[in-house]
């Protein structure tokens, strides 16, 4: 389907992108998202003892739902001999064992709710930001008007709101050449490729973002850093409102260059496709504000540090309940949660911990993000599969695959996509084995380069 879509001349390709994006802008800024986000701008001045109470109210209803209606919590609860009524504070979750993504992948049937309409679900899978992907179900409601009300609010904190002119900096891949760019009206948005940007083309991103004189840049921090550093060598800038960052850890020298570039201040966001819980900067930037109405962030303590566990209000389709999410954080004890700026929502974390992926030089010299190699291995792997690619030369590569069920077509496909990314002269190396070690931090890193060290 996508090789067909990336083939067609640029017309058809900007037809289809503005077809596909008045759905999908249908979807989330349709039907509850204007009162949501309405609630959502009041419900964050609420008091944050008063918003632990309604999020443990809200935890309530979920666990006595799930514990009726969801095959896993039933014999889960039971196995343990706990009971909803067990729980009579937001600590007293602990006492409910974690929810990885292998038991996910164990129970998915027994996960579903068996009263939800299939027509009110969505499958989804997660983004494949630890390489590991994973299939899940959300409400449609929650996939699309909940999580843009969110993430409107948060834009709110910059001074943003919804449908203000707007470059997207993304992992979408929708062309192979120049044009690097497709204009989506739906969203007033241009979306710019981040796969095509290096030394050589960054200037015609630069003047193409100056011609449509968005309000704000939305993107993954290692594009948005490339652009600023560009800016600030030419000593150019863009007069802009804000820069949003996600997608990737934003590294603070991301966040130097960035606000030096721009002359704006960087806001992040921290979230997931399993939609469980985020939490965002707000216009104060002394840590992430967890987006309370929506899901729960805890902490526990591993050999790693802390690691973050989430609970979704809002997925009575398939509950997830104190999901490990994998990711580190530096965490705000309880008590210190307040923020400058008054909202009640507490600040759970000054920032995610670990080592970003690095970027890659192709045969041509040009610099390859790491987005880019995620972006073009998702399709290729199969759940639960885990991947490094590593560059140990100016044209040598290990491609590791943590995978139970590799073959020789599938070794072949491989093999070729890489070269397409990596240049055809490229030598890769594939090495199958069992398991991928961690070199510190929370998340796998999928793409090393080791040439530059
Ligand atoms: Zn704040």
């Amino acid at each position: 389907m996508q090789e067909l879509f990336l083939r067609l001349p640029y017309s058809f390709r900007t037809l289809l992108v503005n077809l596909y994006g008045y759905g999908l802008a249908r979807n989330r800024y349709g039907g509850s998202f204007n009162e949501r986000l309405k609630e959502l701008l009041e419900t964050q001045w609420i008091p944050q003892e008063k918003i632990k109470q309604l999020q443990f109210a809200s935890v309530k209803d979920l666990l006595e739902f799930s514990y009726k209606n969801v095959p896993y919590y039933t014999k889960l609860f039971d196995e343990h001999g706990l009971k909803p009524a067990h729980i009579k504070q937001l600590s007293d979750l602990e006492k409910i064992p974690l929810l990885t993504k292998k038991i996910i992948r164990e129970n998915f049937e027994d996960l579903i709710a068996s009263n939800v309409k299939r027509s009110d679900i969505k499958l989804s899978h997660s983004s494949g930001t630890t390489g590991q992907k994973l299939f899940f179900y959300l409400p449609k409601i929650l996939k699309y008007q909940i999580n843009y009300a969110v993430n409107a609010r948060f834009y709110n904190w910059a001074g943003i709101k919804p449908f203000d002119k707007r470059v997207t900096l993304g992992g979408r891949l929708f062309t192979k050449h120049h044009p690097y760019w497709i204009y989506n009206r739906a969203e007033n948005q241009l979306l710019l490729s981040i796969h095509h940007l290096n030394s050589e083309t960054v200037d015609s991103y630069i003047e193409m973002i100056e011609k449509f004189s968005p309000k704000f840049i939305a993107g993954h921090p290692s594009g948005v850093d490339f652009i600023a550093q560009r800016l600030v060598n030419t000593h150019k800038t863009l007069p802009l409102k804000a820069i949003f960052t996600t997608g990737e850890t934003l590294t603070d020298e991301q966040r130097q260059v960035i606000k030096k570039g721009f002359g704006v201040d960087v806001f992040d966001t921290w979230g997931l496709g399993e939609s469980v819980a985020s939490a965002s900067e707000c216009e104060y930037h002394e840590g992430y504000h967890e987006d309370s109405e929506y899901g729960i962030i805890e902490f526990i303590k591993t050999e790693k540090g802390y690691e973050i566990v989430g609970t979704s209000l809002y997925n009575y389709a398939m509950p997830f309940i104190r999901y490990k999410i994998e990711d580190i954080a530096e965490l705000i004890p309880d008590g210190q949660q307040v923020c400058k700026c008054g909202r009640g929502l507490p600040l759970k974390f000054r920032r995610i911990i670990g080592r970003n992926d690095d970027q890659l030089t192709g045969l041509n010299g040009k610099n390859i993000f790491s987005v880019t190699v995620r972006m073009n291995i998702k399709p290729f792997l199969m759940e639960g599969e885990t991947y490094q690619l590593i560059q140990t030369s100016k044209k040598d590569f290990t491609f590791k695959i943590a995978s139970s069920d590799f073959n020789p077509d599938r070794n072949r496909a491989f093999n070729n996509m890489l070269l397409g990314i990596l240049g055809d002269k490229a030598s890769i190396n594939i090495e199958v084995v069992n398991e991928i070690h961690h070199d510190g931090g929370g998340k796998l890193r999928n793409v090393v380069n080791l040439t530059n060290k």
